[in-house]
């Protein structure tokens, strides 16, 4: 391994003679040995690598505690809530397309989530399921339907060049 330089690093002579180090204690109360006498804060080795106090709670959680935490974020917020025009949580915060309205906490009441879960589950029940070649024809005629309307709004964009030019 190569060596780290390092500003409180010392020399083997300068360890073994006690008079040039001292023993500090980092901010955790752990004793680190063997500093230069200069040296005036230390921060231990296990300091070091510790963790933001977020990061390391998660890694200590079980899985059930993560799975549980996940569902009380999932309750509170359906998927694609930032898609709705108007949702309100349970904080009665407002949101307009998952953007927060301040002047409107508290006016509203609560979006029902599970009514919206619901209805969507309906939905994808009553959804008539298509074969490949349908959900295909499908797609061709949106296709379709938007060359059409491109080709439309070129042409008005002419007729209206054209009028401007006899007008001149
Ligand atoms: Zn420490």
């Amino acid at each position: 391994m190569r060596k780290k330089n390092h500003i409180s690093r010392i020399s083997r002579e300068e360890l073994l003679d006690k008079s040039k180090t001292k023993d500090l204690s980092c901010k955790c109360g752990r004793i680190v040995k063997h500093c230069s006498n200069n040296t005036e804060e230390v921060t231990c080795h296990i300091c070091t690598t510790l963790l933001p106090k977020e990061l390391n709670d998660s890694l200590l959680m079980t899985k059930e505690e993560r799975q549980k935490i996940k569902n009380e974020k999932k309750s509170k917020f359906p998927p694609g809530w930032k898609l709705l025009s108007e949702f309100v949580d349970s904080d009665r915060n407002v949101y307009y397309r998952g953007i927060i309205q301040p002047r409107l906490k508290g006016k509203k009441e609560p979006t029902d989530v599970q009514s919206i879960l619901t209805k969507r589950a309906e939905n994808r029940k009553n959804k008539p399921k298509l074969s490949k070649k349908e959900k295909q024809e499908l797609k061709e005629q949106k296709l379709l339907k938007q060359h059409e309307k491109k080709q439309k709004a070129i042409e008005e964009k002419k007729r209206r060049d054209a009028k401007k030019l006899k007008k001149l």
